[in-house]
């Protein structure tokens, strides 16, 4: 079983992008107001702004509507309660790769995540 132990919770994937795009959206407005000479600039970047903490609420919303329907267990590892979500997902602790199903073992572990994407983003608008 070569599972990867960088594998983490979608849950707490997704948390972390509703976190980022705060972020991104406080830095894209302070981006418009180094810009605030140019008026029609300042308020795109300020638009821009609001968008991304507007969807990052709506990513939150999203979260809580996901862990109502994830799969609540708890983890043959840590001990503690954790959810999963779909077929296979890690533990929100110890990071212990989970699965419902053991015939989808490995192939859904290979889905490729965007965290990396996320991380990037952050440090091009610093
Ligand atoms: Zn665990």
């Amino acid at each position: 079983m070569t599972l990867s132990l960088n594998y983490s919770s979608k849950i707490n994937k997704i948390r972390t992008f509703a976190l980022s795009l705060v972020f991104i959206g406080f830095g894209v407005m302070y981006l418009g107001l180094l810009l605030k000479n140019i008026e029609w600039l300042m308020l795109i970047f300020f638009l821009l702004g609001m968008l991304c903490i507007v969807f990052s609420t709506v990513v939150y919303f999203w979260i809580g509507l996901l862990s109502t329907r994830a799969v609540q267990i708890v983890c043959p590892s840590c001990e503690k309660p954790t959810k999963i979500l779909g077929r296979v997902d890690a533990c929100m602790h110890c990071k212990q790769p989970l699965t419902l199903d053991k015939n989808l073992e490995g192939k859904e572990f290979d889905e490729k995540y965007n965290e990396k994407k996320y991380r990037n983003e952050i440090n091009e608008k610093k």
